[in-house]
């Protein structure tokens, strides 16, 4: 048997990060098994549908690299892979029900429906539609056949309804959770098929796993309730030696650890709860990890071990060792609490782990936007030097524009309660001996440094903070030699002149 499993999400709005770790999961256990990652759009419900929602889902994929092997515009055996273009399908599978006598005609209006339910609070209860009170309904169960010929021939709508059995034990076994069972007494009759013609989730999923030879499902925990219609569903088409192996995957938990993570998490905590940010005219925008600047493979790996871990003190995986780990038993049970700092952490051992042009190849975009010129090899040793202190690409910008324009503010304020005639003293002899070098690099930097302030017998404070500000701005930064060489000889003189005269100008007398 070769593994089949299937990535289904609905396109009504933006993907939420638990999504993108339901694809990852599917990806790695069919890649585990040298199976297939199926990706389909399941489109049915119209009146949530959202324009932009589909290719926001595509991006987000293709952006973490989660690439499917069969789906829309990819196509495959088994296609069309949108669910909107399988409406014939399914109409063709749920008449074939009614025949079979396991599903029927429901003309009920939404009035004698909320009637029912209003009815059904009142007495203290919740309204089911079920074998406990079918017959008292509009269906084609309760009419006789001429009624039932008439409705028709009107063309009065009706929707398809399973008809569940009273009494009857529904159990399956979950790969995460083990055996798991509901009593049909609890479960509605389920509507399959709309009045308008389309299928609801329910039909239209299992039709298409079984059709798309899916062998395992692998979903969120939300959808567990939901798994004993579908076993129905199975048992009535007689599909149920071919049903899948079903995976509930736990809940990822707010950063408090108590509840679902949620969009709104995302506001209120400032942090990014999308792959990608989500913006559209008069709504609120999503903020994505992408934006964030965030590496795709920080991100894969944060969310692979949001629930799964191979048992080892393993961290940092790339998605090849995360292939060969993964299995569906390392999976827990309980919710995973999402620690954006952890996620943080990752983004930093990625970024310090990536080539510098890699690195520019995310974050150049923002130079070449703020307007500054720079030579390529430059900019690529300047990354370098700087990646290990940096935990998102978009700090690269900050943290290194000075190497490739002047600077135009300056933290003067600790450089001046030093400043004194000496460090102005030591400060010019500094500039002579670097104008003078010939050999420009860190450690010849280094030594001239080093010697002068030794000879003058000043302390160290008094001028090394001077220098940098007079060149980055700031009092903090990378290694100040190689920072040296990295902005040249030219431009340092330059910088420590007009440095100089600048402390000159603003020292407290
Ligand atoms: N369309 C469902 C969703 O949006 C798919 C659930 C499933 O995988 O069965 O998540």
């Amino acid at each position: 048997m070769s593994v089949r499993v299937r990535f289904a999400p609905s396109p009504t709005g933006a993907l939420h990060i638990g999504g993108v770790r339901t694809a990852l999961y599917n990806y790695l256990f069919a890649k585990r098994h040298h199976g297939k990652f199926i990706l389909r759009i399941e489109d049915t419900d119209q009146n949530r549908l959202v324009d932009g929602a589909e290719d926001y889902i595509k991006n987000s994929l293709k952006w973490v690299g989660l690439m499917p092997d069969e789906g829309p515009e990819i196509g495959g055996e088994c296609g069309p892979y949108r669910q909107s273009e399988r409406l014939d399908i399914y109409k063709k599978y749920a008449d074939a029900l009614v025949e079979s006598g396991k599903a029927y005609l429901a003309f009920d209006t939404q009035e004698a429906l909320e009637s029912a339910r209003t009815k059904a609070e009142a007495a203290g209860g919740a309204f089911l539609y079920s074998a406990a009170n079918r017959l008292s309904m509009r269906n084609s169960l309760a009419m006789d056949k001429d009624t039932l010929d008439k409705e028709i021939s009107y063309g009065t709508p009706y929707t398809i309804r399973l008809k569940v059995e009273a009494d009857q034990e529904v159990s399956f076994f979950d790969a995460i959770r083990g055996d798991v069972s509901f009593q049909s007494n609890g479960l509605d009759d389920k509507v399959l098929m709309k009045a308008d013609g389309f299928p609801t989730y329910h039909l239209a999923n299992i039709i298409d796993d079984h059709l798309m030879k899916i062998t395992h499902v692998i979903r969120g925990e939300e959808w567990l309730p939901s798994t004993a219609h579908h076993i129905l569903l199975y048992k009535a088409f007689g599909w149920e030696d071919t049903m899948p192996l079903f995976s509930h995957l736990p809940l990822i938990l707010k950063p408090s650890g108590k509840g679902k993570l949620s969009k709104r998490d995302g506001d209120k905590l400032g942090i990014p709860v999308f792959p990608l940010s989500w913006e559209r005219d008069g709504e609120e925008t999503l903020n994505g990890f992408r934006e964030a600047g965030f590496m795709p493979g920080a991100v894969l790996n944060f969310l692979a071990l949001l629930g799964w871990n191979p048992g080892t003190e393993q961290e940092i995986m790339t998605l090849e060792e995360l292939i060969d780990l993964f299995s569906l038993e390392k999976i827990g049970k309980s919710g995973s609490r999402f620690d954006f700092d952890k996620a943080k952490w990752f983004n930093h051992q990625y970024i310090m782990n990536a080539s510098a042009e890699e690195l520019f190849y995310m974050a150049g975009g923002e130079f070449v936007k703020a307007g500054l010129s720079f030579d390529e090899h430059k900019m690529l040793q300047v990354i370098d030097f700087v990646k290990e202190r940096v935990t998102n690409t978009n700090e690269f910008l900050p943290m290194t524009h000075y190497f490739f324009e002047e600077v135009s503010e300056f933290e003067m304020e600790p450089i001046l309660k030093k400043w004194n005639l000496q460090s102005a003293e030591v400060f010019s002899t500094i500039i002579g001996l670097l104008s003078a070098m010939q050999q420009f690099d860190a450690s010849s930097i280094e030594s001239v440094i080093k010697e002068e302030i030794a000879r003058s017998g000043i302390s160290f404070g008094a001028v090394f903070p001077a220098l940098r500000v007079a060149l980055t701005g700031g009092t903090k930064g990378p290694d100040l030699f190689r920072t040296i060489e990295l902005i040249g000889q030219e431009e340092v003189v330059s910088r420590l002149e007009k440095g100089l005269q600048m402390y000159e100008l603003n020292k407290i007398s």
